[in-house]
């Protein structure tokens, strides 16, 4: 009974003990993947907006870039029109002097033509006035006058002489007839010469006309794209200022996933792990490297905290040196990743390495690792970017916690 009772107590003991263990760590468990889970998502949310920022941003500021070689276009354009209107407002000065010019003529012409005619009639009338004074003479005055002759000499003499002054009457008036016929040909010339040059005139004030209104277009164009650009340039910038804030949030979402790293890794390292200084390639020797530690990262262009190695996804990734596995787990940015404590160095120094973007991992966190053993494959889990499906490696090597450039430690 008694014994009985004894095992009884001690089953109930032993559930109890069992159930508050299991709460305990239950909620510990809970607890810890509630917080990777989190940070997590925070870096994920944060790199998501910061892509989508940065994404705007670069269409704004395409789209002003677009804005900016129209400006040029209608630039050009205007100073192509300017140019046509400056040559053609010279040549409409021209034809206007040349329309001046032939106008200028065809008056000289008109008024010498009125001369020339005036001077006809008044030579027509005095002829005429002749003429009636000699047939006077003939039918009533002649028979006196010839009666007075004496001789046939005055006889012809005075014939003579009426027939001289017809004749220079004839001659007179023949002249002054061809000289108005060639003066009307000159001024009808001089006339239809004048009415070409105000038909190119014409011409020219509207080819002017057009332009002027070509130039008003293309004005209002002007003034239209450069204020459009001002309304892009503003929102671009207003964009980079949120994008500025998205890059931040990532930046810090980054930090605490490294100072997550950080915590697990101090949670590992002991007085006992000895780190020898001595490490092997994380992979095959003479591998090239894409980006090396300090470069601008293809993520948000800060220095990159690590070395990448492209190699082909399930490359073996071996570790560089006895230690402790102090996280293998997917960390978001990282991807599937494993850390390693090396433990303390000879020179007082914590070491820990870093692998990312494994396609696998083949070790466990708390897990003991020899130098060379592997701990996962080449994958491109996390953030990656770049050719052949950016299948790399990214290797970090921390001392005391802070990302120092692993090249000058590790072999490859
Ligand atoms: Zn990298």
């Amino acid at each position: 009974m008694k014994h009985k009772f004894f095992n009884g107590t001690a089953r109930l003991a032993a559930v109890l003990v069992f159930c508050i263990l299991f709460s305990l760590f239950g909620s510990c468990f809970a607890v810890f993947a509630a917080t990777q889970q989190e940070l997590q998502q925070q870096l994920d949310a944060a790199k998501e907006a910061y892509d989508d920022a940065a994404q705007k941003q670069e269409d704004l500021e395409k789209q002003a870039e677009q804005t900016q070689e129209q400006i040029g276009e209608l630039n050009d354009r205007t100073e192509q029109i300017t140019a046509q209107l400056s040559s053609v407002y010279s040549a409409l000065v021209d034809a206007q002097t040349q329309l001046d010019a032939a106008q200028g003529e065809a008056d000289a012409a008109q008024a010498a033509l009125e001369q020339k005619q005036a001077e006809y009639d008044t030579r027509w009338d005095e002829a005429k006035e002749q003429l009636a004074a000699m047939q006077m003479l003939h039918y009533s005055g002649s028979l006196s006058i010839l009666s007075q002759v004496t001789d046939l000499f005055q006889l012809l003499n005075f014939a003579r002489a009426l027939t001289d002054i017809n004749d220079k009457n004839t001659e007179v008036l023949t002249r002054l007839n061809d000289e108005a016929a060639a003066l009307e040909e000159t001024r009808n010339q001089a006339q239809a010469a004048a009415e070409k040059a105000e038909a190119a005139r014409d011409e020219l004030q509207t080819q002017q006309e057009n332009l002027q209104a070509t130039s008003d277009q293309l004005a209002q164009a002007l003034m239209e794209a450069n204020a459009n650009l001002d309304e892009q340039q503003a929102e671009a910038e207003a964009q980079a200022q949120i994008t500025e804030e998205a890059k931040k949030a990532y930046q810090q979402a980054t930090a605490e996933l490294d100072a997550f790293a950080k915590s697990q890794n101090s949670k590992y390292t002991s007085a006992t792990l000895y780190c020898s200084l001595d490490f092997g390639c994380a992979l095959t020797p003479g591998m090239s490297i894409s980006c090396n530690f300090g470069d601008p990262d293809g993520i948000d262009g800060s220095p990159h905290g690590g070395t990448d190695f492209p190699a082909a996804k399930g490359t073996p990734i071996y570790a560089v040196a006895d230690g402790v596995v102090s996280a293998a787990r997917a960390m978001s940015s990282y991807g599937n990743c494993v850390q390693i404590s090396h433990g303390t160095a000879d020179d007082g120094n914590n070491y820990a390495t870093l692998y990312a973007h494994m396609s696998s991992i083949a070790v466990s966190e708390g897990q003991t690792v020899t130098k060379g053993q592997v701990i996962g494959y080449v994958g491109n889990t996390g953030a990656v970017s770049g050719k052949n499906g950016g299948y790399h490696l990214h290797l970090e090597l921390r001392i005391n916690g802070t990302r120092t450039n692993a090249m000058n430690y590790i072999p490859h």
